[in-house]
């Protein structure tokens, strides 16, 4: 039972301890992080984060989080930029998208544009015949008649 429970905590420490991307907020443990700067011989006047507990507690190498500013800047924005990238690739694919989405459109449109046309041709021929038709019949009769009156 004991093992399981070690077990479990280990896991979750080993995912919550891991690198911090961008300037981190809070640490694992839950303090707070603070921001200061280095007055180290190898990092003069550097500007880091660390965590607040292991400040409180002058911890030194400890795994509470630590980040240098610079380091978590170019993080920022280099997640910007792979954020810029992406939205440049989603608007690449609806750019796309609109062209065949205006295609099929434009598509339909000319197919019912000549559907129209040739019902409204196949329409005319139809009262055409119609007309002709009429035409005869009256000649007909106007031929009838010149004959009953001759
Ligand atoms: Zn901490």
């Amino acid at each position: 039972m004991s093992n399981v429970s070690t077990n479990s905590t280990g896991s979750t420490s080993s995912r919550t301890r891991g690198r911090v991307v961008g300037v981190p907020r809070r640490c694992w443990c839950g303090e707070r992080i603070v921001a200061l700067i280095s007055k180290s011989d190898p990092n003069p006047y550097r500007r880091y984060y660390h965590c607040g507990f292991a400040v409180s507690n002058r911890l030194r190498n400890d795994d509470h989080t630590f980040k240098w500013d610079d380091e978590a800047s170019v993080n920022e924005i280099d997640t910007l930029t792979t954020k810029n990238v992406e939205f440049e690739k989603h608007l690449k694919y609806f750019r796309k998208e609109r062209l065949e989405f205006e295609k099929i459109v434009y598509e339909k449109m000319e197919n019912e544009i000549f559907e129209t046309i040739e019902d409204a041709l196949s329409k005319a021929k139809t009262s055409n015949r119609k007309m002709m038709v009429i035409l005869a019949i009256l000649c007909m009769i106007m031929i009838g008649c010149s004959k009953l009156l001759g």
